[in-house]
């Protein structure tokens, strides 16, 4: 039989998720998912809990990462699937990567403090499991718990976007590099929700096409961030530009997520599932 429920992209309290890895494995394991990823962001700490609970459960694993990336000005997600976590460069473009959210996360606090919003820097650090790992979600927890906004999505459109007083403009790492040292660790590289970047067309285009050109093999097509037209739009794209496509709920958190780990629609048949192109890293 074929696998059709796989979910390839969420996040654990190693990056800004709420759940264990273990946890988030008898969840997917629960919701009928075969074959799972946890894709915490810069960061492959969570990889040996995760593959650990999913074997337990007999559920299929591929090693997962989502790695912040800097393309024209926009921050784009470029998802690693099936590598090796023992991979040096991989390890150390990671760290690199993760290596500015100390700072920025002060630089943040800063902002909210500009206009009124005290200690946020604690307040945040107090929700990241994770101290390398300061995230805007974990921003967004604590101005919640504080009564400024009613929910996470509040935070982000009146605090923590472009032009907002907590938003701070940061450089991750290169597309090249990133696809680099996921396809060096015999994984693939995959664009992750592509219908969330500002991009023109023009930009997209581009996008996608150094993507190519440097290894990039895959494309989220059904995600917990796209609407069912844009599972259309960026199936399309899948066949012009010749990537497989990807399956993920992108969960977070059982109280923040709209998208339960393996509830979405399957990926259209027509398409090339991107679990195929690392079928022997399945554990
Ligand atoms: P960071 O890597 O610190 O910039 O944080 C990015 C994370 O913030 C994403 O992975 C999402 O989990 C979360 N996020 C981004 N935009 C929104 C939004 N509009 N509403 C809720 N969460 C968001
Ligand atoms: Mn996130
Ligand atoms: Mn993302
Ligand atoms: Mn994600």
């Amino acid at each position: 039989m074929p696998i059709q429920n796989a979910d390839l992209h969420c996040h654990s309290i190693v990056s800004d998720g709420t759940l264990t890895p273990e946890e988030l494995a008898a969840r997917a394991a629960a919701n009928g998912v075969q074959l799972w990823s946890l894709t915490d962001h810069d960061e492959i700490g969570g990889q040996q809990r995760a593959a650990a609970a999913a074997r337990a459960l007999g559920l299929k694993y591929l090693t997962g990462v989502e790695i912040s990336v800097t393309f024209a000005d926009e921050t784009v997600h470029v998802i690693g699937l099936g590598f090796d976590e023992q991979d040096a460069q991989l390890r150390e473009g990671l760290a690199a990567t993760r290596g500015g959210r100390g700072a920025r996360a002060r630089d943040i606090a800063a902002g909210l403090a500009a206009v009124g919003i005290a200690d946020a820097y604690e307040g945040a650090l107090k929700y990241a499991r994770n101290q390398e790992l300061v995230s805007r979600t974990h921003f967004a927890r604590f101005l919640v718990e504080t009564g400024v906004c009613r929910d996470t999505g509040e935070v982000f459109r009146r605090y923590l976007v472009e032009g907002k007083p907590g938003f701070v403009p940061h450089r991750w790492a290169t597309l090249k590099d990133a696809v680099r040292w996921i396809t060096q660790a015999g994984g693939v590289a995959v664009i992750a929700h592509p219908a969330r970047y500002r991009l023109s067309a023009n930009e997209e285009y581009a996008l996608f096409t150094d993507f190519k050109a440097h290894g990039g093999r895959g494309v989220e097509v059904v995600t917990g961030s796209h609407t069912p037209s844009e599972y259309v739009t960026y199936a399309e794209t899948a066949r012009e530009f010749g990537l497989a496509a990807s399956r993920g709920s992108d969960f977070h958190s059982p109280g923040e997520s709209h998208t339960d780990l393996g509830q979405l629609p399957f990926l259209h048949g027509a398409l090339t599932p991107v679990w195929e192109l690392v079928a022997d890293r399945v554990r």
